[in-house]
């Protein structure tokens, strides 16, 4: 339903350095060939190929032509030229001797091995030729892209621009993060994690202050807010009677499209539009606010961004512990994952409560439990969302035997 009512956003031109990560919205045709004539894929001597027919063969050294600048004159028949990797090749040349290959004395060198024509030239165009469309519309911005618009002098790129998040914190109980809080006060933790999970999934996070459990004034603030491409209020969309989110949402006109998913944590979350705006009431407990964020804002904020890859990497892991689960509700598991052999195991944290922030540190995934199932039993295997994946890579394959 959120991805049904997530738009694409438009586009905006950015300068190279600010393309990674982006997604590309026009294609790019070169009118350059890269590289820009035929040149040395080694540090040798260029030759005439012809000249190499008997080996060894004995030719005189006519002039040296560094990376950077043009042979004055021509290779004859007999002669070679210095040459060096990136050096434009001579005119009269088609092939380079490697100079592990050669011998050198004074103003001759002797070809030791015999050298296929054309040999270690990397033609014209090699890499890219004029004509040739260089990037698509639709591609993932990576940094070889970068390199390749670099290389070709586009300096700017048109590309989906970022989602822009506005992040309401409501909450009579909170506090900003300079505050000493009082006893039954608490520091407005939510709006940090969500401007560095809005931060990391590539949208502009916009943080506004905190605002009481009073209707007018949660009504005043999301009404400022919607001007965003995205909504995140945290708190106040629950049941009690201080719990005026969804009111106020509905106040500004906001469509409510869902109200209550059965899951846990989380099960308060709240979805609506307002024209091509989403706004989604996240609950205040720091926990389900950034699983919720995990499961629906991130794959929104990808697609907003022309992503097509928009949900979190899933692998199956076999659970090392019993763990029982709310009945008739989807758990997201807290565990911590790691290596087990080919596979993966998961170890459940054992505090699971959501207000408990530090089970969702490093190495950590969210463990489907199906609503069908009171208990998972240990060794089974069950689909693991990979929150984190800084344990993944810790070995480096090149030096793996
Ligand atoms: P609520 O969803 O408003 O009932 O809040 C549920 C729990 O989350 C309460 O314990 C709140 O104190 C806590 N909470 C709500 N908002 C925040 C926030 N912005 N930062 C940290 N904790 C919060
Ligand atoms: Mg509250």
């Amino acid at each position: 339903m959120i991805l049904d009512a997530t738009p694409v956003l438009g586009a905006e031109r950015v300068v190279l350095g600010e393309a990674c990560g982006r997604v590309a919205v026009e294609d790019v045709v070169s009118t350059r060939a890269v590289p820009a004539a035929d040149n040395s894929a080694m540090d040798g001597f260029a030759v005439r190929g012809d000249d190499l027919a008997r080996a060894p063969a004995r030719l005189r050294i006519v002039g040296s032509a560094p990376a950077g600048s043009l042979l004055a004159g021509r290779v004859e028949a007999g002669t070679a030229a210095k040459i060096f990797t990136g050096s434009v090749i001579p005119e009269g040349a088609d092939t380079v001797v490697r100079v592990e290959d050669t011998e050198q004395a004074d103003d001759v060198v002797t070809v030791t091995v015999p050298v296929k024509l054309g040999a270690n030239v990397r033609p014209r165009g090699e890499d890219i030729a004029p004509g040739a469309t260089v990037l698509r519309a639709g591609t993932l911005v990576g940094p070889a892209d970068v390199g390749v618009l670099a290389s070709i002098g586009r300096a700017t790129v048109s590309v989906r621009r970022r989602p822009r998040v506005a992040i309401v914190s409501t909450g009579a109980e909170l506090v900003e993060i300079d505050e000493t809080p009082g006893p039954a006060q608490v520091v407005n933790s939510n709006a940090w994690v969500l401007a560095a999970a809005v931060a990391q999934t590539g949208g502009l996070p916009i943080v506004l202050p905190i605002v009481r459990d009073r209707f007018e004034d949660i009504r005043a603030r999301v009404e400022e807010a919607a001007g965003a491409d995205v909504v995140l209020s945290t708190g106040g969309v629950s049941v009690g009677e201080f719990d005026f989110v969804r009111d106020a949402l509905d106040a500004i006109g906001v469509e409510r499209r869902f109200w209550k998913v059965a899951q846990k944590p989380g099960k308060p979350l709240t979805f609506g539009t307002l024209g091509s705006h989403l706004f989604f009431g996240l609950p205040g407990n720091p926990v389900s606010a950034l699983v919720c964020f995990a499961v629906y804002v991130r794959p929104a904020l990808r697609k907003l961004a022309g992503q097509v890859a928009i949900h979190h990497a899933v692998v199956s892991a076999r659970l090392v512990s019993r763990v029982r689960k709310a009945t008739n509700l989807t758990e997201f598991v807290r565990v911590h994952l790691a290596r087990d052999g080919a596979g993966w195991a998961a170890t459940p944290f054992a505090a699971q409560g959501s207000g408990v922030l530090s089970s969702l540190t490093a190495g950590a995934g969210l463990l489907v439990g199906p609503a069908t199932m009171t208990e998972l039993d240990s060794g089974a295997v069950y689909p693991v969302i990979v929150l984190d994946d800084s344990s993944f890579g810790t070995e480096n394959p090149a030096f793996s035997s």
